[in-house]
């Protein structure tokens, strides 16, 4: 304790001293004032969500999406800027999407389709209804025993501050209806993998296996999926019939693309620290939270870094598209920029709520920069642990190429309550917690991109010049 109070009294003096000398402030005033007042990031995911809204993948939402962040980012003096395009297949959801109990106790339930459900006939499909508890439940159930039926899967998905019950409840999602249509089920229903009570399906991506034809896949809102299941504790065996209809389709290929942005760094043949998010959301979600806040913090903390003196290294902000739907952007990122060594990776993409906890890669084989980042975030409450770092779901080129990767765990406690539901609106972010993202990136990117030696290794970089590699 004292050691820190000593250590922040230091701070203080010496960020007093470089503004009264005139010169750039230091990295740690920089990201201390990021604490205090940063409006880079409300800026930016103020904007996109007020003068875009929901920018599903692959159409031309995403690329208003794209274009917006291309004028902010040229705006805010980033170099390089560029829409990067590539070519997806896209799925759009339609405009129609109903359930409808038809017995015992006739209602109506509140749906939406999964991304990559096949459409209903017109007019809608109707079958008994089998109820699963789990996805393990589906698994179990005998080959050709859901034939001509709707399957519905379960979960008891729970908030916690890792997030982790994603994983636990996301397969009910991902591959309940790949599995339900290879058991020969004409149409699943699931319980939106989510921790609210609003009457809101929350929809995302679903699969189906090779050679298994899609199905119609939907996702009931929590109150109405805890409905149904208290009508199979009341309907005494009786059978329960649900009329589904849902018509999203498939448009086949269409443009996509990836923005990037650089604040160039003054040896720029260093590998690049790689700044990672997603422009895209749902087409029934705003994107606040996921991913317009992360967009938002990782452009902040570059703009924060450069503005304490020009980094030694570039730092590359990658906004990705269409990764909701599958990872498009990420991939094509790579497979566009495989040869381009990149130093270390970064994402932000769990909201807006503060960081909790620093994670790397390298904590084996760089152990003192691991060290020397955990200690300067330690006074923006952010702790470590011995936990590998994966990166997020755009930094497949940095997994690509096996290189270093950074996580900065975000609270997630609220996530799913908001997570691909139209409840992610702007009103949801924290703006002191968003500051604290900010902080922390700003303080994290500054040391990264100083870096003179290998990130991942703490030795010599072997493409950097030699008067590099001396130091
Ligand atoms: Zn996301």
């Amino acid at each position: 304790m004292n050691r820190t109070l000593a250590a922040l009294a230091a701070l203080s003096l010496v960020s007093v001293s470089t503004v009264a000398q005139g010169q750039a402030p230091s990295l740690e005033s920089q990201a201390d004032a990021a604490l205090k007042g940063d409006t880079h990031a409300w800026d930016f995911v103020e904007g996109i969500t007020t003068e875009v809204g929901p920018r599903q993948a692959g159409t031309e939402a995403e690329a208003r999406a794209r274009a917006w962040a291309t004028a902010w980012l040229t705006a805010k003096g980033f170099a390089n800027v560029a829409d990067e395009p590539f070519m997806m297949d896209t799925w759009v959801p339609g405009d129609i999407a109903r359930a409808r109990v038809t017995a015992p106790f006739a209602q109506d339930l509140v749906v939406l389709p999964l991304g990559d459900s096949a459409a209903t006939a017109a007019g809608g499909i109707e079958g008994e209804v089998v109820f699963f508890r789990t996805v393990d439940d589906l698994r179990a159930a005998p080959a050709g025993s859901l034939k001509g039926k709707i399957a519905y899967i379960s979960h008891q998905m729970r908030p916690a501050q890792d997030g982790s019950h994603y994983g636990f409840a996301g397969p009910v999602r991902w591959v309940g209806a790949g599995i339900a249509a290879s058991k020969g089920a004409v149409a699943t229903v699931i319980k939106s993998v989510g921790t609210d009570h609003h009457r809101n399906p929350h929809t995302g991506g679903t699969s189906f296996p090779e050679g298994v034809a899609p199905i119609p896949a939907g996702a009931l809102s929590l109150p109405d999926a805890e409905n149904l299941e208290r009508m199979f504790d009341r309907a005494g065996g009786r059978p329960i019939t649900l009329k589904l209809e849902l018509n999203p389709r498939q448009i086949g290929q269409t443009q996509s693309g990836n923005v990037v942005g650089e604040i160039v760094g003054s040896n720029p043949s260093l590998p690049p620290v790689l700044l990672a998010c997603h422009i895209d959301s749902w087409w029934n979600a705003p994107g606040a939270f996921d991913d317009g806040a992360g967009c938002a913090i990782i452009a902040a903390a570059a703009l924060n870094v450069a503005r304490s003196g020009q980094p030694l290294r570039t730092i590359r902000v990658l906004m990705a598209g269409a990764e909701e739907v599958g990872l498009h952007g990420s991939v094509a990122y790579s497979k566009a920029h495989i040869d381009e060594a990149i130093a270390v990776g970064l994402e932000s993409d769990f909201g807006a709520d503060r960081i909790w906890r620093f994670d790397s890669n390298f904590l084996e084989a760089n152990p003192a920069l691991h060290r020397r980042i955990a200690a300067s975030v330690a006074r923006f409450g952010v702790s470590t642990s011995r936990e590998a770092a994966g990166g997020g779901a755009d930094l497949n080129i940095v997994r690509d190429q096996k290189g270093a990767l950074i996580d900065l765990q975000q609270d997630g406690t609220r996530y799913f309550d908001l997570h691909h539901t139209p409840d992610d609106t702007l009103d949801k972010i924290d703006i002191a917690q968003l500051r604290q993202n900010v902080a922390v990136w700003t303080q994290v990117v500054g040391i990264l991109a100083d870096e003179s030696t290998s990130i991942q290794t703490g030795g010599p970089i072997p493409s950097a010049p030699a008067i590099m590699q001396r130091q």
